[in-house]
């Protein structure tokens, strides 16, 4: 049940980028644009609305690395539009504008703009426009469900590469658990904060995978087996998936300003050595035949988070919508597993023979791992018993198992503007 810490997670912590603070009190002021949709008067096919509310800080106004919204070749007025699907209050805005020298420049004016509930209001406010810099503009602090960025193109069309609209998360705390536990989960936190130095930088946990998309997780099936599989068993190893993550998504159902009630699991892909083994014809998945790394097959490296952690797809034959956030690996003659941001691997008999058990508890501890919880092969928690991330101890997600994971959102909840 060893957790594999990515390649990534390495690189990054030796880079030294820095820790934010862990998760303030209630009514903290952050940045709340990335828990909104962004859309547009019009973006450039090569461009992504969704690149100004993804918390990337541009390094210039010229950025060429990170996704970047853009209007070439409209001018005239164009807009972005900031929607929450609740009211939240904002008291200050931060924009970044694309400015490329060439087709895009900077804007002749620009303003925000609120949603009123039936038209949209200007807020008040001197509107500064530098290039390589957040332009910051304070207003008293409004509550609205949206906020819009009007710019009147100049000398060219006009783009940004990132908006932050600040405010209250307005959310009381609503950590709670029970006493007994108090004391065991601040011993894993603080255990886990000081054997990962980078635990607050990295960036592809599950619950970053689950806020990129909204509410849902895409996987893809390595089939690292000979056997063959029926439509059936796709099927169900599909459903088998989904139960097993519907269970650690149960505990997150109401609790601390989760938002979300239902987190769909779609297969979006199989990746297989030989195309006869899968025994369907239909296209409901993408199938990537023979392409082999770790000695496995491999669903496409373009299409898959773990290589493009910037959310985009550009060379994912299908887009986007047939991207994979995690795969499931599925090794014939494996006993145990392996879990991380990447995704889950266990044993294809172990699997396939559990298809209808109610806890698949080898991958619910994998998934645990996707979400950043730790193993315990060295220490127990003071006063708790046998849990699931312990390995060996249980074989279901216990009380425990759920407050740890719980904290893991408490803490990182600030990042997506809860
Ligand atoms: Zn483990």
């Amino acid at each position: 049940m060893k957790r594999l810490t990515s390649a990534i997670l390495g690189v990054v912590a030796a880079l030294g980028i820095f820790l934010i603070p862990a998760s303030p009190a209630a009514a903290a002021v952050v940045n709340l644009a990335p828990s909104a949709t962004a859309s547009a008067s019009y973006t450039s096919p090569w461009e992504s609305v969704a690149a100004i509310n993804d918390g990337v800080d541009p390094p210039g106004s010229n950025d060429t690395v990170n996704p970047r919204w853009g209007t070439w070749p409209n001018t005239g007025e164009q807009w972005v539009l900031l929607t929450w699907p609740q009211a939240r209050t904002l008291s200050s805005a931060q924009v970044y504008f694309f400015d490329d020298g060439g087709g895009v420049r900077l804007p002749a004016s620009w303003k925000l703009q609120r949603w009123t509930g039936s038209a949209y209001a200007d807020l008040p406010g001197t509107y500064p426009l530098a290039a390589n810099a957040y332009n910051t503009i304070s207003f008293p602090a409004v509550s609205t469900t949206r906020l819009r960025v009007v710019l009147q193109s100049g000398t060219a069309s006009v783009g940004l590469l990132e908006v932050k609209a600040l405010g209250e998360n307005g959310q009381q705390s609503g950590w709670n658990p029970p006493a007994n536990l108090v004391t065991p989960l601040n011993e894993v936190w603080q255990h886990q904060e000081s054997t990962y130095p980078n635990l607050y930088g990295f960036r592809n946990y599950g619950w970053d995978q689950i806020m990129a998309n909204r509410g849902s997780v895409n996987y893809c099936v390595r089939w690292d087996s000979g056997a063959p599989v029926s439509a059936a068993l796709r099927d169900q190893i599909h459903a088998a998936l989904a139960r097993q993550f519907k269970k650690w998504m149960d505990v997150m159902v109401g609790h601390n300003g989760w938002p979300y009630t239902n987190v769909p699991v779609k297969v979006v892909g199989w990746a297989v050595r030989d195309r006869a083994q899968l025994q369907w014809s239909d296209n409901s998945v993408d199938i990537y035949v023979n392409d082999i790394r770790e000695n496995a097959p491999q669903c496409a490296e373009a299409c898959g988070r773990f290589f493009n952690q910037s959310g985009n797809y550009p060379n994912c034959p299908g887009g986007a919508s047939h991207h994979y956030d995690m795969s499931l690996w599925l090794t014939a003659g494996m006993g145990g597993g392996a879990g991380g941001d990447w995704g889950q691997r266990i044993g294809s008999e172990y699997y396939v023979n559990s298809l209808n058990a109610d806890n698949i508890h080898i991958l619910l501890h994998e998934i645990g791992h996707t979400f950043g919880l730790d193993d315990f092969y060295d220490w127990t928690p003071t006063g708790v018993g046998g849990f699931l991330m312990k390995a060996g101890s249980a074989s279901h997600i216990t009380d425990f198992d759920a407050w740890m994971f719980r904290d893991w959102w408490r803490h990182l909840r600030n990042r997506y503007g809860y």
